[in-house]
C-alpha cells in the first residue's frame, strides 16, 4: 500500500478530521456526525436554559399541529424529548383538520399575546383549506423560531440579525464545526424551497459563497453539480444524487428524508457511493436532521433572552 503523508485538521471536538489530499489517493469522505454536534449543542443550551431558570425565566415553546400526519406526529414528539431535555416548557396545540383559517388565526394572535410563551412554531404540512402563508405571517417575528415569518426571512436576505431557519442554521453549524470554509467556493443547492433551499441560499451566500440554486425546472442539472465544491442537495426523492453528479473531494450535504416501503430512512444522496468521491458527506439518518431540532431549540433560547432583555 503506497504510504502517503496525512493532512488532517483538528475539529473543536477534538477529532481528527483528514482534508482533500487524502481523498485524491481513494479514501473515503469524512462523514459528518450531525447526531453528535446536536447532543453537544442540546448540552449547552440546557446550561444557557440554566441560567436563565437562575433568573426566574422559564422559556415556552408553543406548537400547533392541524391533523394528524403521521410524519408530523413524529417530528413534533422528537421537539417534545428536546424541550424536556434542555429544560424548555413544551405546549401543544393539536388541532383538528376541520379547522377554519379563523379558529388557526386567532389562536395564533393569543399565543402571540400570551407574556409566558416565547416561540411558536406551526407545523407543516397543514390542510390545504387553510393558508399556510397567512399564519406564518401573523406569527409573531419575535416568537417565529423556524423563521418562516416574512420579516425574518427579509431580515436573513439583507445579513441582519435574525431567526434563521432550522435546517439551514443547522447546515451552517456543520460547516463551522468542521472548518468548511464557505468563501468563494462554487456551492449548489438543488431544492428552492421556502423553508430549506430559498433560506440556505441566502445564509450561503451571507458566508461568501458562489450559490447557484437549481430545481425541478432546471436544464443540465448534472453539468452544474460536477462544478460544486459544495453541493446540498433538498429534493425529497431518495438517492437522485448519483456519484456521476459530484466533482471529486466535494463537500455533499444531504438534506432529503425519504422513507421507503421497508420503512428505511434514505437520503437525496446515493450515500454508499457518493461517499467514495466526496470530502466530506452528512449521512441520513445521523446528519442534517439532529441538528435542525437542535437550532430549533437555540432559536427558543436566544427568543427567551431577546423578551427579557
Ligand atoms: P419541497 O418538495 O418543498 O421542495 C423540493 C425541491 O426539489 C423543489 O424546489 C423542486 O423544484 C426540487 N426538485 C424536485 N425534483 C427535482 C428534480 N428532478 N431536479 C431538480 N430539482 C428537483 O421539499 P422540502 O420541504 O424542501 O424538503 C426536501 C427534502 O428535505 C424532503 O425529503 C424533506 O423531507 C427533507 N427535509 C429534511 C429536513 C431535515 O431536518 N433533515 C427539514 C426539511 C426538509
Amino acid at each position: 500500500m503506497k504510504k502517503v503523508k496525512k493532512y488532517y485538521i483538528i475539529c473543536k471536538n477534538g477529532e481528527r478530521r483528514y482534508r482533500d489530499k487524502i481523498y485524491k489517493i481513494g479514501k473515503m469522505a469524512v462523514i459528518i456526525d450531525g447526531k453528535s454536534l446536536a447532543k453537544k449543542t442540546r448540552e449547552n443550551l440546557k446550561i444557557e436554559c440554566e441560567k436563565l431558570k437562575d433568573k426566574g425565566i422559564i422559556p415556552k415553546l408553543a406548537v400547533i399541529m392541524v391533523g394528524d400526519d403521521p410524519a408530523s406526529k413524529v417530528y413534533v414528539r422528537n421537539k417534545s424529548k428536546a424541550c424536556d431535555e434542555i429544560g424548555v416548557k413544551y405546549e401543544e396545540y393539536i388541532l383538528k383538520d376541520s379547522i377554519t383559517q379563523k379558529e388557526l388565526i386567532d389562536l395564533i394572535h393569543k399565543l402571540n399575546e400570551d407574556k409566558t410563551v416565547n416561540g411558536i412554531l406551526l407545523q407543516s404540512p397543514i390542510p390545504n383549506h387553510l393558508d399556510i402563508d397567512e399564519a406564518f405571517r401573523e406569527i409573531s417575528s419575535e416568537k417565529d423560531v423556524d423563521g418562516f415569518n416574512p420579516v425574518n426571512i427579509g431580515k436573513l436576505l439583507l445579513n441582519q440579525d435574525t431567526f434563521v431557519s432550522c435546517t439551514p442554521y443547522g447546515i451552517m453549524k456543520m460547516f463551522e464545526e468542521y472548518n468548511i470554509d464557505l468563501e468563494g467556493k462554487n456551492l449548489v443547492i438543488i431544492g428552492r424551497s421556502n423553508i430549506v433551499g430559498k433560506p440556505l441560499m441566502a445564509c450561503c451566500l451571507n458566508n461568501h459563497a458562489t450559490v447557484t440554486v437549481c430545481h425541478s425546472r432546471t436544464k443540465g442539472l448534472k453539468e452544474k453539480t460536477k462544478n460544486a465544491d459544495i453541493l446540498i442537495a433538498a429534493i425529497g426523492k431518495s438517492k437522485f444524487v448519483t456519484a456521476d453528479m459530484v466533482k471529486e473531494g466535494a463537500v455533499v450535504i444531504d438534506v432529503g428524508i425519504n422513507r421507503g416501503e421497508d420503512k428505511k430512512l434514505t437520503g437525496d444522496v446515493d450515500f454508499e457511493e457518493v461517499k467514495k468521491k466526496a470530502s466530506y458527506i452528512t449521512p441520513v439518518p445521523g446528519g442534517v436532521g439532529p441538528m435542525t431540532i437542535a437550532m430549533l431549540m437555540n432559536n427558543v433560547i436566544k427568543a427567551t433572552i431577546n423578551q427579557n432583555k
